[in-house]
């Protein structure tokens, strides 16, 4: 049965997300060492902070404005190209007509592919540039494909997880093309791309962030 996804439940995502890159921090500016300038993890911190603070008890009960303050926040962050990218994902998220909660899976589903259509626009990085986008695009498409097949929205966000760290851990077979570590090109091969381990920390977090929420055990499979 699944009664939606509420705004707590996103409250729950969010935080769920944040301790996965609290947890993570360290690995993230240690594979941005290797192919940029090592700030990513940092910046990550920063991401997280402000996004738990929208979402944070006591703020906007409504979802769209809660995703489009979390997308101006995350904006203003002190980072570099991950920050910004982030920023607008999250901003992007709020154009969806749909963003009304409680959202159904077909309704979730909506909600990240207008925020994957906003970081687009930002970007021409496609999977395979070594790029956040190796795990953000198919995190999205499985997001929807398993919501059209009729599973419940923390199935299909738990199955948009593990479509992000496949995705995210195919990146060390692929040479940069963007960002600061295009300059370095194939002597990033053999390291996973730090945007695109982010992602996949993201998507984890909100899998498990959902599962607390409805208290089920940290697997939010039913
Ligand atoms: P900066 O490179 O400005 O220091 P970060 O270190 O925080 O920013 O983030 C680096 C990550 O940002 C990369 O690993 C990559 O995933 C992502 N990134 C950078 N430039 C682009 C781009 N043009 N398109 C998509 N993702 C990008
Ligand atoms: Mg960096």
């Amino acid at each position: 049965m699944n009664a939606g996804i509420t705004r707590d439940d996103w409250a729950h995502m969010i935080n769920g997300a944040a301790a996965a890159i609290r947890a993570e921090h360290a690995r993230l500016s240690a594979l941005d060492c290797v192919a940029g300038d090592g700030d990513h993890g940092a910046t990550m911190l920063r991401v997280v902070d402000s996004l738990t603070k929208t979402f944070a008890p006591g703020g906007p009960e409504d979802l769209r404005i809660c995703l489009r303050n979390a997308g101006w926040s995350v904006l203003g962050v002190d980072g570099g190209a991950s920050s910004s990218l982030m920023g607008t994902f999250f901003g992007g998220m709020a154009d969806a007509t749909e963003c009304e909660a409680p959202l159904s899976a077909d309704q979730l589903a909506t909600v990240f592919e207008a925020g994957l259509m906003g970081v687009r626009k930002q970007t021409k990085a496609q999977p395979g540039d070594k790029t956040m986008m190796d795990a953000l695009v198919p995190a999205v498409e499985t997001l929807r494909a398993t919501a059209d097949a009729g599973k419940s929205a923390a199935e299909a966000l738990c199955d948009a997880a593990e479509a992000a760290r496949t995705g995210a851990a195919a990146t060390r077979n692929f040479a940069a093309k963007y960002g600061r570590a295009k300059l370095l090109g194939e002597k990033t091969l053999g390291h996973e791309d730090p945007g695109a381990v982010s992602v996949s920390l993201m998507f984890a977090g909100f899998c498990s962030g959902l599962g607390e929420s409805k208290g089920e055990s940290g697997n939010a499979r039913s």
